[in-house]
């Protein structure tokens, strides 16, 4: 064999080879080239310039053509000299991510995010351990231009019944409160640190509220409300930073970006120790007179 025709068909082999065909069969006599071509998710090839090369292997012929390629496979780089034709089906991919590394995202909407649009970013949200046990996702409810937002710990098992905030008992009282302030509750908007049902009403852990919190942020910050009032220890760890006892800074006023923050204890707390109601009446006192004044 002339060194040309053996360097041709090495490049050939090794070209298969890369394509996983490792073993190549011969040809009943009279039945035309080494290899079919065929269509629809297979080899085919047309014969080299100047014939087909031979095939060294002495199985028996094989009379069905399979499948060479995997669809999933990458396409094999064509190589210099090669003058096949590699057809494969294409191939099943994962959906291409939304952009590629040289694409700049589409500018984000200039100003504030609506509700809706934190909502809907939110979706069916998996992103912390709660999403397990939740049945609901309790996102808030209330007037979006409220003036005054409360802030709770996170859904009870009302709440993740019904998908909406305070609707339980300790909701009864916040409604109470609301109305001795003249107001009504939809007058005011009302979320949650975390959003999902904690199992058996237990506080959120930190992994759970760095993970759901930017979106209460977010919610805020949609608002802008006059006054943001937490409600319980969690409340206003997350939304103020402040990690004294409640009964100690409650009823003071903080800044939190452009909004004021009050801090008061939770209705739950109160309704498992009935002297404390003394504090949250006053605090809501304090509230009505902050909005009363302009
Ligand atoms: N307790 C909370 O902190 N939030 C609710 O939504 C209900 C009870």
């Amino acid at each position: 064999m002339d060194e040309r025709l053996r360097q041709e068909l090495a490049n050939w082999l090794e070209f298969y080879r890369e394509l996983g065909i490792e073993e190549f069969y011969r040809r009943a006599p009279g039945s035309g080239g080494l290899l079919p071509t065929t269509s629809g998710g297979r080899i085919t090839h047309s014969a080299l310039s100047g014939g087909a090369p031979p095939a060294p292997a002495t199985k028996p012929a094989l009379t069905e053509t399979k499948p060479v390629v995997s669809p999933t496979a990458p396409l094999p780089l064509p190589r210099a000299g090669a003058s096949q034709t590699v057809v494969v089906a294409p191939p099943v991919r994962p959906p291409a991510p939304s952009l590629s590394l040289f694409e700049t995202p589409p500018p984000k909407p200039s100003g504030p995010e609506t509700l809706e649009q934190i909502r809907a970013d939110l979706g069916d949200c998996h992103r912390c351990k709660l999403a397990g046990g939740r049945h609901t996702i309790v996102f808030g409810e209330g007037n979006p231009q409220a003036e005054l937002v409360f802030v709770g710990e996170g859904p009870g098992a009302d709440e993740d019944e019904q998908g909406r905030p305070f609707v339980g008992r300790a909701g009864q009282l916040l409604n109470r409160m609301i109305q001795m302030i003249d107001m009504k509750r939809e007058e005011v908007y009302i979320c949650n640190v975390v959003k999902c049902r904690p199992p058996g009403n237990r506080t959120p852990e930190k992994d759970e509220i760095e993970t759901c919190s930017p979106f209460l942020f977010r919610q805020l910050e949609a608002m802008k409300p006059r006054l943001i009032c937490c409600l319980g220890a969690p409340a206003v760890r997350t939304v103020l930073g402040i990690k004294e006892g409640i009964t100690k800074i409650h009823g003071q006023f903080y800044d939190f970006a452009t909004s004021k923050a009050l801090a008061t204890v939770h209705p739950a707390y109160v309704l498992r120790n009935a002297r404390e109601e003394k504090i949250l009446r006053e605090d809501f006192e304090k509230i009505r007179e902050f909005l009363k004044g302009k």
